[in-house]
């Protein structure tokens, strides 16, 4: 039975003692990490059993590693002659081949001990009535769906460290532990030095001979669009508005000094009659500034020294009037400071201007992994998860409002913390800069990250993109603030249930500690949380920071989370490091130079793994409380009408999006069906 929800101030005397016990326990398994890798950050100190990995989820990634190892075993497929290995290009010794040869057998037999394991995790038996189960139902399986469905009609949500402390040898947990352990097992071997011998037979390896070998990493699996559009510069503007980051541009009345586009520059691409001054005036000008990768050390992987610019990128949108208002893109410059060996370039430019392009891209992508996606959704919604356990009881209507948002949030950021981001992983292999400056980048901008600033309506004034008549074709834009209502409402309609006025508001003594302990120096440590003169005064703000959390943890989440597999699991469309420096002239190179900029294959092989891996999971669904539950997750009546309306304006809103793709071209990312609850992945 879910607690009846009441506030603090409205629970008798022995009522209040007993939510404080409660809270007491809750900061003894809710506590503070200030001394990991992401110092002086706070994490979870330990992930409590509740917060784990549920089995659903674990079905997502076992299909998801099933994908990508099938793709490899594809591509070996055509050069193993039953499973023999021949000489090819690759050029390997003898004893090399051998060794090839054992891997891809290795990997075959992992491969079916894997698959078998996901279909017997699926047929796993549940005990009725045990504990572990306790509020979870578990309806017979049905056989996995397709990757990118939310696996709603699938079993329960039971977590799996729980199911390891009930069952015995055989039960689900051992299943599960099989499964982690083998997913784990696989990698390390596809990263070993055989790893690399086999990625060099398959042609996996090395440096691309040309784009056609970054399509090959696709056989059982479908290459992104993207692959076959995103050379051109339309699709590059409209990345800034569409794509894995669609949060860093910034309309200007004029340019800054440090980048000094000149009108017939700005005119090559926009025609004789427009003008910085006028586009300026109209608000038609917007820039991409990547300051602050300037200077960070880089790292080298085995495919060579990585490289990152601090790059400069000037668009803009033709006139009113105009039969094509779509965002163009006009000028970059490839560092911070003008100069001779720091041309601006224009798309005049041939092979120069591409290459200035690609370190733009490279530029985005390592902003978008560790700024918009690790630490202004991840690393934010980690500090909100620990204050709602550590200062709200568990019978607050806004725990029970806020933690359906925050289902694996501990977990996927303390894999975050153990693995992705510990020298030799992937975000140290793939990023370009050196794992402990990478990781300062995303610690910095969670620090200099104003929540208050952050609300969509406001962010995307800051920026100065929230005008449609200026910038007509922002699908981002759009998209997101259909959702940001939809949530705004419901928050709405929810929390006027419980808070008659302000002053209820400002007499909830846990609603005052929860903020207190986000903004505070000691715990929460988020900038600008909470209203003028400090904690909450009044209902309309406490509407407007609700809402902001489940934003971030649902829309925003997987605004910058699912584009990784969508767009980045293809390299050269948004490559993670550059593998050569920016070009420092304007002169002829052949197209092929663009190669030496791109990561090597090998590199290229990791970082669709990675991006294909995390944004091929969609655990939860928007709006959905109550999926996997068998009594409703709001016991209040009171509640369900307001839901029922919510979730009516998501069908819209889906339905309304779908509309837009009509007559632009289709941004899924923000379809409510497609937008998990939490971050889980
Ligand atoms: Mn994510």
């Amino acid at each position: 039975m879910r607690p009846t929800p009441s506030l603090p101030q409205n629970d008798s005397p022995a009522q209040q003692q007993q939510r404080l016990a409660t809270l007491t326990q809750q900061r003894q398994v809710y506590a503070y990490n200030f001394d990991s890798r992401l110092s002086p950050l706070g994490i979870a100190a330990q992930v409590p059993r509740q917060d784990n990995f549920s089995f659903v989820w674990l079905d997502g990634i076992a299909t998801t590693a099933l994908q990508l190892l099938g793709n490899v075993l594809a591509i070996g497929a055509k050069l193993f002659d039953n499973g023999e290995a021949v000489q090819n290009d690759a050029n390997l010794s003898e004893t090399e081949l051998r060794r090839v040869e054992a891997l891809y057998q290795d990997l075959t037999e992992g491969f079916s001990r894997l698959s078998d394991r996901t279909a017997r995790l699926h047929q796993a038996p549940h005990t009725p009535g045990v504990a572990f189960i306790a509020g979870i139902i578990e309806r017979p399986r049905t056989l996995l769906k397709a990757a990118g469905q939310v696996l709603e009609e699938t079993a329960g949500v039971a977590v799996v460290s729980e199911i390891a402390t009930e069952a015995g040898k055989d039960a689900p947990a051992a299943l599960a532990q099989d499964i982690f352990g083998l997913i784990d097992e696989l990698l390390k071997k596809l990263l070993s030095e055989a790893g690399e011998l086999f990625l060099q037979y398959l042609g996996l390896s090395g440096k691309a001979g040309s784009l056609d070998a970054y399509s090959a990493q696709f056989s059982l699996l479908q290459p992104p669009a993207v692959a076959s559009n995103y050379e051109t510069d339309l699709i590059f503007a409209r990345m800034r508005l569409a794509g894995p980051n669609p949060v860093l541009l910034q309309g200007i009345d004029v340019l800054p000094e440090k980048f000094p586009v000149t009108d017939p520059q700005f005119q090559s691409v926009m025609g004789p009659e427009d003008t910085l001054a006028r586009a300026g005036r109209e608000g038609r000008l917007y820039l991409l500034d990547y300051a602050v990768f300037q200077g960070i050390p880089t790292g080298q992987t085995s495919g060579g020294q990585k490289y990152i610019e601090a790059p400069l990128a000037l668009f803009a949108v033709p006139a009113a009037g105009q039969p094509d208002r779509k965002l163009r893109a006009v000028a970059i410059q490839c560092a911070q400071t003008p100069g001779r060996a720091n041309p601006i370039f224009t798309p005049k430019d041939g092979t120069s201007w591409r290459l200035a392009r690609l370190h733009v891209q490279v530029a985005d992508g390592n902003y978008h992994e560790l700024i918009s996606h690790l630490g202004l959704t991840h690393l934010v919604l980690e500090e909100f998860t620990l204050s709602t356990h550590r200062q709200l009881a568990p019978q607050h209507p806004l725990y029970l409002l806020l933690t359906p948002h925050f289902q694996g949030t501990l977990a996927i950021n303390n894999a975050a913390e153990t693995s992705l981001i510990a020298p030799g992983g992937p975000v140290d292999r793939l990023l370009a800069g050196d794992i402990k400056a990478s990781t300062q980048v995303s610690i910095q901008a969670v620090a200099h990250h104003s929540i208050n600033q952050a609300f969509l309506p406001r962010a995307l004034a800051a920026r100065r993109v929230e005008d449609a008549s200026k910038l007509p074709d922002y699908p981002y834009r759009d998209d997101a603030l259909l959702l940001w209502n939809d949530i705004r409402a419901w928050v709405n309609d929810y929390l006027a249930i419980y808070y008659n006025d302000d002053a209820a508001v400002r007499g909830d003594s846990e609603l005052q500690a929860w903020v207190t302990e986000l903004g505070s120096p000691e715990a929460g440590k988020l900038k600008d949380v909470g209203e003028n003169g400090g904690g909450i005064q009044t209902f309309e703000y406490l509407v407007e920071l609700a809402t902001y959390v489940l934003f971030t943890a649902s829309v925003q989440h997987a605004a910058v989370n699912f584009p990784q597999r969508t767009v980045m699991s293809y390299t050269p469309a948004l490559p993670l490091a550059a593998y050569a420096p920016a070009p420092t002239s304007v002169q002829y190179l052949p197209a092929s130079t663009e190669l030496t900029h791109l990561p090597p294959l090998q590199m290229a092989f990791l970082q669709q793994a990675v991006t294909f891996g995390l944004g091929n999971v969609y655990f939860t669904r928007l709006g959905g409380y109550d999926t996997y539950l068998r009594e409703p997750w709001f016991a209040d009546a009171r509640v369900w009408p307001a839901l029922e309306v919510f979730q009516k304006r998501l069908r819209a809103t889906e339905q309304e999006i779908g509309r837009r793709n009509l007559s632009r071209i289709p941004y899924e990312t923000l379809l409510p069906t497609a937008i998990p609850q939490s971050i889980n992945i």
